[in-house]
């Protein structure tokens, strides 16, 4: 099943002569549990065509149908609703709450939705992500590493169809790096989600099932690195 369409899908900034195409064409089919990691040089369109993947910006034109269903004709309050139960994100920044305890921010998407708390499940994301006994520690207790493993646990509580992952460890030293990344495609594989990552790390973005390259807003190069994806 595909998780990811996009047709003819155009990102532009600015107009007339300072028309920048930030997202330029880009047709692009993603499998139910693929891997995939986009890479690029900074300023290719990465950002961009992930935002639009999950529904956090509009496209200029194009379509992106996500499980089977079109965004561009979502209303703002249904594209809300759909990045809240269909997609997780996890940033470079871990935009944790600080306020908050490490049980609180992981299950807070959920509670915003209007739901109720799996707890078995919540308690099998904490353990499996190693975060069993940090339950009640703020953000600011816990190194960089922990708390890009909390901002996985947030963004899998909900159970989403697709992760999104825009260098989620570019903040991070190259030790804690491997443990996040390697937990991170652990848990989708786990829980039969979809992951596209960002990375200009060549070795980091061979971990994945699929190899996608953008520059100037165009896919160049799609490289299968022969990860299993069935
Ligand atoms: P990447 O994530 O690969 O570094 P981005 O998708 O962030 O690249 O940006 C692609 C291009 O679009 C860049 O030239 C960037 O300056 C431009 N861009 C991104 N966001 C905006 C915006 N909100 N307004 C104008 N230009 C933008
Ligand atoms: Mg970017």
């Amino acid at each position: 099943m595909n998780v990811v369409e996009t047709k003819h899908l155009m990102k532009i900034y600015g107009e007339g002569d300072n028309r920048l195409y930030a997202v330029n064409d880009v047709n692009l089919t993603i499998k139910q549990r693929e891997f995939v990691t986009i890479v690029g040089t900074s300023g290719s369109g990465k950002s961009s065509l992930l935002n639009l993947i999950g529904g956090l910006d509009r496209p200029t034109s194009g379509e992106i149908k996500i499980s089977g269903r079109e965004l561009t004709t979502m209303s703002e309050e249904e594209l809300t609703i759909f990045r809240r139960r269909s997609v997780g994100f996890v940033f470079q920044s871990f935009n944790l709450v600080p306020i908050l305890n490490v049980y609180e921010n992981i299950v807070l998407p959920v509670q915003l939705d209007g739901n109720q708390v799996d707890e078995g499940f919540v308690a099998e994301i904490i353990n499996v992500l190693g975060l069993k006994g940090k339950e009640y520690q703020l953000p600011s207790q816990l190194s960089g590493g922990q708390q890009q493993r909390v901002a996985i646990a947030r963004a899998l509580a909900s159970k989403p169809a697709i992760i999104l992952a825009d260098e989620p460890t570019g903040n991070l030293d190259s030790r804690s790096s491997q443990d996040v990344l390697g937990l991170l495609k652990k848990t989708t594989k786990k829980f039969n989600q979809t992951l596209i990552m960002i990375t200009h790390n060549d070795q980091i973005a061979q971990m994945a099932d699929r190899v996608i390259r953008i520059e100037d807003g165009k896919l160049s190069e799609i490289a299968i690195t022969g990860g299993d994806w069935s």
